[in-house]
This record gives C-alpha cells, structure tokens and sequence, in this order.
C-alpha cells in the first residue's frame, strides 16, 4: 500500500505547487497532531474556519445531538428542519432589523453568487462594483469581482460589467453610479494582507450607495463570528449593508455559506422566476447544527471581549528585525517581511518548528496569523515566539 503521501499527490487534484503537507492525525483546541506525534500550534485556524479551535465540545456536542436526529432530508427550502430555523433566527438576533432573511448555502464562495444575483434581480441592473486585491472565491462568479487580473485571466470570458475601484480612496466612490446593481466589498481586505478602512471610507461608500440605489453586499466571510474583536465587522465600523455574505467559521468546521439581506430584497428571488436560487445541499443539517452550538457558545462565553486584547499581545510580541509592518487588529494580522523570499522561508521554517501559518494570495511578503479565538494568551505567546525564533534562524542563515 502506498503512503498516504503518495496518494495525496497521485489521487488528490492539486492546484497548490507548494501545499504545507502536514499528515494530519488528530487535532485538539489549538493543536494539530501529525501521524508522527509532532504537534502543531495552528495560528491560522484552517484560514478563519476553526474559530474555536478544534474538537470545541460545544460544536461537538451538537454535532452529535444532530447526527442522532437526521442528516440531509431535502433540497434547500422545502422541509422545515429544526437547526436551520433557529440558526437562521439566531443570526438574525446578533444583526440589525433589516438583515432578517438568511439564504443559507454550502461556501462563502456561493453566498458571493448569491448576493451577486439578487442586487442584479432587486435593482434591474447589471453593474457591479468591486476593489482591487479583494477576494471573494473561486468560483466564475466570485472570480469575475476578483480584484486581481493575474488570476481571471485564462478563465475568461466572466461575467461582464465589473467595475474595480481602489479600496480606500474616497474619490473614486463617485464611479458608483446609478447604472451599479451592487458594490461587493470586505470591509477589512483579507487576502490583500489585512488592509483595514480609513477612517469613515465604509461610512462614504454607504452614502454613496443610498445616493445611487446601489445595494451595498458585505463579504464577512473572514471577518464574520469575531474575527476582528466584535461579532460581526460591520458593527465596528458602525455600517449596515444591505447585503451580508457570511462563510467560514459560519458553519463551525462544516462547511456552510449564507447570504443575509431584508425580506423585502430577499423575496424578489421567489419571483419572476420563481425559484431564482436553488441548492442541494445549502443549509446542511449538520453544518447548521455545528455552526449554532459554535454561535451559543460564543454567547455565553466572555471570549469576544478578550479578542481585542490578544490582538494587543500579537503587536507587542512581533518585534523583529526582518518585520516591515505588522498590521491588523483583534486576531487577524498580516506580518509583513521584506519580500516573498523571505516570507516563505519563513513560514516554511515555522512550520518545521510546529506553528503553522500560511500566506495572502495578493501579499507574497506577509504571513498570516489568525489563530483560534480561543487560545489562550500563553498558547498565543508561544506561538509568537517560534514566530520569532524562526525569524532568528533565517536572519542569522542558519535556514538556508
Ligand atoms: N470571501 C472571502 C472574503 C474569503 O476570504 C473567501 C475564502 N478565503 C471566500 C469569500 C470564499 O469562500 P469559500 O472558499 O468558502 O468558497
């Protein structure tokens, strides 16, 4: 029998030249254990999924109750199933009024389509504004307000009418028209290495959008469930979009994407044609079930207040003389070094030191940590500090 390596490269489509290839074995809180015993500290928590580290009885627990219940009955929308409606109704408390119909999906890069075709249905338009460097998935869709021509262009023709602005220039908000179906924005770039808004630039872009009819979609799919300190981004920029695209730690390790807007926007996909957004698997069960126990917990626990102050022990730790920039805010942080060179030596070498990290698809000089909101802040500085060691290896060439 081959090695399990071996399969992965014969069997497993890749894409990656260069995957991080951990045999994974068991994972606990913030630890991944390999099939050699050699454990890990995860500081990016499987890109933003993992939010309260692994095995988190809470999620567990509820995966369990579910898995006794029934797994997957019908299409999306058809059945009544008791872990979609509360989740569905959960979400909605933690969110203002008007953001009260949740269309549940399988991805964060589905609920993108989804937000995308329903600003085009609501307003009759086709454009659709986008940023430069922003991410938003991999499927035609999503790729089309990719903000990044390298990676659209052998998979052309997209979706036409995309217009790209630069994130954080005001001026330019005036290209927003009243021809624009929708602007699809992160309120922090993500892949862009963690860029954060200027001062009120969302709250001009709201302005803008009410100026212009224009509705304004949110892609939280990293920064959603407190990924920057509070519950949702938004709230900490203190703007309310009429679209909220939500994925990742959604689902609470399972796999689970929504797109949440008012009734008034959302019902237009049940009209003309009816049936406007259709899913096998959208709002799975399991994930729901998953996804909610994740949310109680965050509820019940102080864990959302401490993210701010974790945040505060990264920028005082991550002190080094091959660091550029270190930028972000609560557990999201781009740490940027010279050049690609060096960040993936380094992120290469930190994970022969047992923290993984990982990369920005559109910053090749920063590496990433967003580790598990749950980690304590020992674990936190422990992690920080292979960071560091590792950064000594590679400056004093004992890496090559
Ligand atoms: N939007 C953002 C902001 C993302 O970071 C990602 C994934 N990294 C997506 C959308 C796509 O999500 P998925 O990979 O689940 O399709």
């Amino acid at each position: 029998m081959d090695t399990h390596k071996q399969l992965f490269f014969r069997y497993l489509a890749q894409t990656s030249s260069s995957p991080l290839i951990i045999e994974a074995d068991h994972a606990e809180g913030v630890y991944i254990t390999d099939i050699h015993g050699k454990k890990y500290i995860d500081m990016v928590a499987g890109i933003s999924v993992s939010h309260l580290g692994h095995k988190h009885p809470a999620i567990m627990n509820a995966i369990q109750k579910q898995l006794d219940r029934h797994l997957h009955l019908m299409v999306y929308g058809e059945f009544i199933q008791e872990a979609q409606t509360v989740y569905a109704m959960e979400i909605s408390r933690h969110l203002p009024e008007q953001l009260d119909s949740v269309y549940f999906v399988n991805s964060g890069s589905e609920a993108v389509e989804g937000a995308l075709k329903l600003v085009k249905r609501f307003t009759g338009r086709f454009e659709i504004v986008s940023f430069r460097n922003a991410y938003h998935g991999s499927t035609a869709g999503a790729l089309s307000v990719m903000g990044n021509e390298h990676f659209k262009r052998p998979f052309r023709p997209l979706i036409p009418d995309i217009r790209f602005l630069d994130f954080n220039q005001p001026e330019q908000l005036e290209q927003i028209t009243n021809k624009t179906a929708g602007v699809i924005v992160e309120p922090v770039q993500g892949e862009a290495g963690v860029i954060f808004p200027q001062d009120k630039y969302l709250k001009k872009l709201r302005t803008r959008c009410d100026e212009t009819g224009a509705l304004l979609i949110f892609d939280e799919v990293q920064t959603g469930f407190g990924r920057i300190g509070d519950m949702f981004a938004f709230q900490q920029f203190d703007v309310i979009p009429d679209i909220l695209v939500l994925g990742k730690a959604l689902g609470g390790g399972l796999p689970l994407g929504a797109f949440i807007s008012s009734g008034r926007i959302m019902k237009t996909l049940t009209q003309d044609p009816e049936l406007g957004h259709i899913t096998t698997f959208g709002g799975n069960p399991l994930s729901c079930a998953a996804g909610l126990g994740a949310l109680k917990f965050l509820d019940s626990s102080r864990i959302l207040n401490t993210v701010r102050e974790k945040g505060n022990l990264i920028r005082e730790k991550m002190n080094h003389p091959l660091i550029r920039e270190v930028r972000g805010d609560g557990l999201f942080f781009a740490i940027d070094l010279d050049d690609s060179g060096i960040s993936h030596k380094v992120g290469t070498a930190a994970l022969n030191r047992g923290v993984i990290t990982d990369w920005f698809l559109f910053r090749d000089q920063a590496f990433r940590i967003s580790p598990p909101l749950t980690i304590t802040d020992k674990e936190l500085a422990t992690g920080c500090d292979l960071f560091l060691e590792t950064m000594d290896d590679v400056q004093h060439g004992r890496i090559s």
